[in-house]
């Protein structure tokens, strides 16, 4: 349903304008101040306002201030604003739309002009949704693997930065866990492509279940590796969730003839974590889970290593020389 938000001081002009919307369709929201629409719109945001009509003269806050509010509160969200006022003046018109209205129209406004308008303003503001929708789509499409539909790496990256930061500030630590599939490309020689993404697609549904927390995030960060990222979780933590990866993994009994020892698909993981965030750089972490993973790689496959992600370069050296730990 499309909604008005009628702002106006004046109960009488209110009721007017109400009857003739709703006699044309129209879902009607009242105000009878500047400060009670802005806050109408802003606790409407779920279930959001089409457009305004938008009196000019009111106390406290006149229509060019309410109007400056709503478009400095909404930057990426665009609605229609007409003006209805008994004021002619042209310099109040332009300072009007200047303020970020769309259209000034004189009261009293004949109801067939002002029914016209707004079906005008309804078709751009269709068309400003469907943009806007489309945008969002596009958006979701740019970072999504369209395989495994988990974050492809510029989405997983992007919520790496963010959460990082977050971890920095809140002085807590992150870790990250890389996964590959054992000996891929031999099970793309046996069964074919196709066979192989189906079994990448059911890769990451496992892989997800293992992930409980709103902020854990898969990615598909190459052809068949995946990474995760555990804000907030220390090394104990992630070697479990590890762990429960690579279980999930080979409990889907994909039999993969192809594969040495296990006659089913596996994967390799390797965990990093990183104590002291704020005194880090993002990608230390990532690489030092690739370490992680190449090491558990070497050492049989089928099997979660890990190794601390140490802030200074120094330590981080000694930390690598020592023998990862095998679960
Ligand atoms: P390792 O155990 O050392 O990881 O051996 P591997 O064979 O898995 O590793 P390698 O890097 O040699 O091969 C990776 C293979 O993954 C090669 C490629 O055919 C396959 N692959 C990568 N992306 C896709 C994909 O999107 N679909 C399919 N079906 N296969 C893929
Ligand atoms: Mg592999
Ligand atoms: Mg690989």
């Amino acid at each position: 349903m499309f909604t008005v938000l009628v702002v106006d001081d004046n109960e009488l002009d209110r009721t007017y304008l109400r009857s003739i919307l709703e006699g044309d369709g129209y879902q009607v929201l009242e105000a009878e101040s500047g400060r009670e629409a802005i806050q109408l719109v802003e606790r409407t945001s779920q279930r959001p306002i089409h457009l305004v009509l938008m009196d000019v003269v009111m106390p406290m806050l006149d229509g060019l201030d309410t109007v400056k509010r709503m478009r400095r509160a909404h930057p990426k969200h665009w609605f229609p604003i007409i003006y209805l006022s008994t004021k002619e003046d042209e310099t109040l018109i332009c300072q009007a739309l200047e303020a970020g209205g769309d259209d000034f129209l004189t009261k009293p406004v004949p109801t067939n002009l002002l029914l016209a308008k707004m079906r005008a303003f309804a078709r751009v503001a269709d068309l400003q949704q469907e943009l806007e929708t489309m945008n969002l789509e596009l958006f979701q499409s740019s970072i999504t693997d369209p395989l495994t539909q988990v974050h492809n790496r510029l989405g997983f990256l992007n919520q790496f930065e963010v959460q990082w930061r977050i971890c920095a500030r809140e002085e807590m630590p992150m870790s990250v866990i890389m996964i590959d599939v054992d000996h891929f490309k031999s099970y793309n020689d046996t069964y074919g492509h196709p066979e192989g993404d189906r079994c990448l697609h059911a890769i990451a549904g496992a892989l997800q279940t293992a992930l409980k927390r709103p902020a854990d995030l898969l990615g598909r960060f190459g052809g068949e590796e995946f990474i995760a990222m555990l804000p907030t979780t220390d090394m104990g933590g992630a070697v479990r969730i590890g762990e429960d990866m690579r279980e999930a993994v080979r409990a889907l009994n994909i039999a993969s003839a192809t594969n040495p020892k296990n006659e089913v698909v596996t994967v390799s993981v390797g965990v990093s974590t990183c104590e002291m965030v704020r005194l880090s750089q993002s990608e230390n972490l990532i690489r030092t889970a690739d370490d992680a993973l190449y090491a558990a790689k070497g050492s049989g496959r089928n099997r979660v290593c890990y190794v601390s992600c140490n802030p200074h370069s120094l330590k981080h050296q000694e930390q690598l020389a020592t023998p990862l730990k095998k679960i």
